[in-house]
């Protein structure tokens, strides 16, 4: 059952086909479990294999550094991670599904997540001994020299959050946009405010690129995506695209809609 549950949250269509091997700049880990590459001075992403290329990221500052998600199934991620890093490790999840917030959380103490997404704590993260502690929207995540904004962007899950990193240009968004292929589980309004929020942050902050939650080194998430899921998002609202019919879509998300570079799979419950 856990592993139907797994096979049905990730984007496996898409991503399945891509190997980790295009992810560019210096291999500095291998294990069997997960690759980290570095993506800058103080930045690098880990690839996971167990859920089609699961990403996560280690971000580091002067005084700590953050774990953006913890993959599907990597055994000792707090030792890997502590060979890349040697400042303290916040552990911070994207979401709460169980590609993101597998069973390495459990070498980490403690969990920061979006409250939104406490609703799927029981059904994927039910084990979990150590501490879950809150994010807010907003809230800045000082590292040391170096700054992570919290920004809310719910619509694949409730509770799916981006973290920013101004001065960088980039953020890393999970699943949040879906890089190519959102699951939305909640609905187009709630897509649209996030996306349009979205939007003028990355153009007010000049952000380039977010590094999304399965990343094969060609999928960053644009603005010019994400200003499509307006888009989208708005015509589905006004009954202009309907979508088609998906029907052996994940997670009861039988319909899909695809255009502008952006397939969008949901239910015909989210057009609201
Ligand atoms: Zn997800």
């Amino acid at each position: 059952m856990l592993l139907i549950n797994l096979f049905i949250l990730v984007q496996v269509p898409v991503y399945a086909q891509v190997p980790v091997s295009q992810i560019e700049g210096k291999e500095v880990y291998k294990g069997d479990d997960v690759v980290f590459h570095q993506i800058d001075q103080h930045t690098w992403v880990g690839s996971g294999h167990v859920m089609a290329s699961e990403s996560l990221y280690l971000v580091e500052g002067s005084d700590k550094a953050v774990l953006i998600d913890a993959g599907t199934k990597i055994t000792d991620l707090d030792k890997i991670v502590a060979l890349i890093t040697k400042k303290p490790v916040m552990l911070v999840a994207t979401h709460v599904h169980p590609d993101h917030t597998g069973s390495a959380i459990d070498y980490f103490p403690e969990l920061y997540i979006n409250p939104a997404d406490t609703i799927g704590i029981p059904q994927f993260m039910p084990n979990y001994k150590g501490k879950i502690k809150f994010l807010t929207d907003g809230e800045i995540i000082d590292l040391g020299g170096r700054q992570l904004e919290v920004v809310f962007t719910p619509g694949h899950t409730p509770g799916s959050t981006t973290f920013i990193d101004k001065s960088a240009h980039y953020g890393f968004s999970g699943d949040s946009f879906g890089s190519g292929n959102l699951l939305l589980t909640t609905t187009f309004s709630t897509l649209l405010e996030t996306c349009k929020k979205m939007s003028a942050i990355m153009e007010g902050y000049n952000i380039d690129k977010l590094y999304p939650g399965h990343y094969f080194g060609i999928n960053e998430e644009t603005r010019k995506r994400v200003d499509g899921m307006i888009t989208i998002s708005t015509d589905v609202l006004a009954g202009k695209v309907k979508g088609d019919e998906n029907p052996n879509g994940m997670l009861g998300l039988n319909r899909i809609v695809s255009q502008y570079g952006v397939r969008i799979n949901f239910n015909e419950k989210a057009v609201k």
